[in-house]
């Protein structure tokens, strides 16, 4: 059932200083961070949302904006998805976060679903978090306690649960820059070509050494565990090793080690163990051809 607005309330901060004292209170007086809207607004239509209060951090500027440094780009938690993909910059150095970002629902929920609010919502499914574990990104979390860096590798501790600490806020998403010949590489399958939930989404990254040989390999995978999962028997396996086929295919002999798929409504564990092997397949092809030959 859909829970009743008049047992809901709304605090509008003006400033990030504001917002991090509302969350500093305890049990009901603790707020719920609202972003964008587009997961919560889902759970209060279906009843499953928290009644109570709700912190609106959309005003907030402090969260908003995509800066490019010199090593580094740092999102503002509230940055859009529609802004990450028509960003010039990311466009060029982040191409697989932007190729995410395109597959986030259509263009009016990527107006308003912002980076943070993917990030916080922590769906195995959810689309950005493969792209940003193969971009090692690191979250930039606030409360009135200080700031801290959290490795997006170690968010996550079992299914939807964050060790964000409860007072905490998201405040920015770093990603360092890839090195140049770093290639990248997403895909999202799901039941139809757009608007669907992941039955497999992937990232990865791929450099080669002057010699040829793998010096760098990221391989993400979402949907396929409680958690967003780094394929690291798959990595261990590239790495250092010439482009064959045969080592494409030694990297996908591991793989069911690294993934844990289930069942459920959307599709079973064979389908998508066998999705997750191809997917990975493609990924080493489109990277470099070498892995096709025998
Ligand atoms: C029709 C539809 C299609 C969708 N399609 C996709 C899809 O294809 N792929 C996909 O990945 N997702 C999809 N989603 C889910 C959703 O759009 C995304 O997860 C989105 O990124 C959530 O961001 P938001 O700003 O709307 O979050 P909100 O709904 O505002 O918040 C989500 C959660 O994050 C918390 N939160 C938000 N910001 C912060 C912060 N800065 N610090 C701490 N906690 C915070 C909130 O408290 C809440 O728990 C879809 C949703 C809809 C309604």
């Amino acid at each position: 059932m859909r829970a009743p607005l008049s047992t809901l309330s709304l605090l509008r901060p003006r400033s990030l200083g504001e917002a991090l004292a509302a969350m500093n209170g305890t049990g009901a007086t603790r707020p719920v961070p609202l972003a964008g809207g587009t997961d919560l607004f889902v759970y209060l239509n279906a009843g499953t949302g928290a009644t109570g209060r709700y912190l609106d951090l959309w005003g907030l500027r402090e969260l908003r904006g995509i800066r490019i440094g010199r090593r580094a780009a740092a999102l503002g938690a509230l940055a859009t998805f529609s802004q990450i993909r028509e960003h010039p910059v990311m466009r060029r150095r982040f191409p697989s976060l932007v190729a995410a970002a395109a597959e986030v629902g259509a263009r009016q929920i990527q107006n308003r679903a912002t980076l943070g609010g993917n990030i916080a919502n922590a769906s195995p499914a959810g689309d950005s978090l493969p792209a940003l574990l193969a971009l090692d990104a690191v979250i930039h979390a606030r409360s009135v306690r200080g700031a801290r860096e959290i490795a997006f590798d170690q968010l996550y501790r079992g299914y939807r649960d964050l060790t964000l600490a409860k007072d905490e806020l998201i405040t920015a998403i770093e990603l360092p820059l890839p090195f140049p010949g770093t290639i990248p590489f997403f895909r999202k399958v799901g039941t139809r070509r757009a608007q669907s939930i992941s039955k497999v989404v992937f990232a990865g990254m791929l450099r080669r050494d002057r010699a040829g040989r793998v010096d760098h390999v990221r391989a993400a995978f979402g949907s396929v565990a409680p958690v967003p999962v780094r394929a690291r028997r798959v990595e261990e396996a590239l790495w250092g090793e010439k482009p064959s086929r045969a080592g494409a295919e030694r990297a996908v002999e591991v793989l069911a080690e690294d993934i844990a798929p289930i069942d459920d409504i959307r599709s079973d564990r064979e389908y998508r163990l066998a999705v997750a092997a191809n997917v990975l397949r493609q990924f080493l092809r489109a990277a470099d051809p070498g892995f096709s030959r025998r």
